[in-house]
């Protein structure tokens, strides 16, 4: 007798229908498109921005969606090897793209907003979206590259060098991640979080890299070269551009949860101390070759950023802890 597989080319999906709507569902495995690959999904990190758009959208979100941009997983043709997926999927042709700039193409379709992820037993992947996870990553360490990526980029936006002073703000992985890649480039580094327990669990890495702790006091303010934000708070946004020395950088790694504080104060910020404020959003594909050549040395380092493994059906009761900002990265394995 033959035995009748229930859904046997399928797999399980998790997908976002609307604001606070996940449904759990058989899904038949994604047909590749031209250019594409079939990719079985090893481990797909849960990024806060996934909570927002669970909670509230996002501008580049389309409905519904499998959601999950921070992605690895492995082919069929080469099943013994990882690869980690690049989210984005640009043009190539236009002024961005030309410019090496693939993240700000105007016809970027990002994985996991645009495209479905990696919240999903398998998921088409463009071709030029494979980045090759070194040999003896584990899956769930490599599932920090696309994050780690966006920390290089901003490092690169910013124009980090060595010897320079740099502060961030907000210790959660962003942050951490921001300090590896500050730290890479030779920076001297302070971090604020006002999380005592998240900068608790990341001290291994901090000593190790030279990271230091720092508060509010503002003792060396007018010294720092360069702030980061990897928080939404607006008053972190302003202590840290107030603690800037004449000239210094502004680097705009996450957007604002509301007003900055006094709009008027911070042009004349601008304005006399000739301040530079720059923006980084996403990655592009050499940021995660980058961050994976980053991650071979330093994984060991990090493996306290990787909270637990959950499985697929535990990803929407987690939404409301990671949209607080608790804890580090949970990821789906
Ligand atoms: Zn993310
Ligand atoms: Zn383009």
């Amino acid at each position: 007798m033959l035995l009748k597989l229930k859904n046997p080319a399928g797999m399980k999906a998790l997908v976002l229908n609307g604001v606070k709507s996940f449904s759990l569902l058989d899904r038949p495995l994604p047909v590749p498109g031209e250019g594409e690959v079939l990719m079985r999904v090893a481990a797909a990190a849960i990024c806060r921005t996934d909570a927002k758009m669970w909670a509230s959208g996002h501008r580049d979100l389309v409905l519904p969606r499998i959601l999950g941009h921070e992605v690895v997983g492995s082919l069929r043709e080469d099943p013994g090897r990882l690869y980690a997926v690049w989210p984005g999927t640009a043009c190539g042709n236009c002024s961005a793209c030309r410019q090496g700039r693939q993240n700000l193409c105007r016809e970027m379709r990002i994985t996991g907003f645009h495209r479905d992820g990696g919240f999903a037993g398998f998921m088409a992947v463009p071709r030029t979206s494979l980045v090759a996870v070194p040999d003896g990553l584990p899956a769930s360490t490599a599932a920090l590259a696309e994050p780690l990526a966006c920390a290089v980029h901003a490092v690169r936006q910013a124009a980090i060098a060595s010897g320079e002073r740099v502060l961030i703000y907000g210790g959660g992985t962003l942050g951490h991640l921001l300090g590896l890649a500050c730290a890479e480039r030779g920076a001297r580094v302070g971090m604020i979080d006002p999380d005592k327990e998240k900068l608790h669990r990341g001290r291994g890495l901090r000593l190790r890299r030279g990271i230091s702790v720092e508060d509010h006091s503002g003792a060396d303010a007018g010294q720092v070269d360069v702030a980061l934000n990897a928080t939404s708070s607006p008053d972190a946004f302003m202590a840290g551009v107030g603690r800037l020395k004449p000239g210094g950088r502004f680097c705009l790694f996450s957007g604002l949860g509301g007003a900055a504080g006094d709009m008027h104060r911070l042009i004349d910020e601008l304005h006399y101390r000739e301040l530079l404020f720059v923006g980084s959003y996403g990655c592009t594909a050499e940021d995660m070759r980058e961050a994976l050549r980053l991650l071979s040395k330093s994984g060991d380092d990090l493996r306290f950023l990787i909270e637990r493994t959950i499985a697929l059906d535990e990803v929407p009761s987690a939404m409301e802890r990671v949209l607080a900002g608790k804890g580090f990265r949970l990821v789906v394995a």
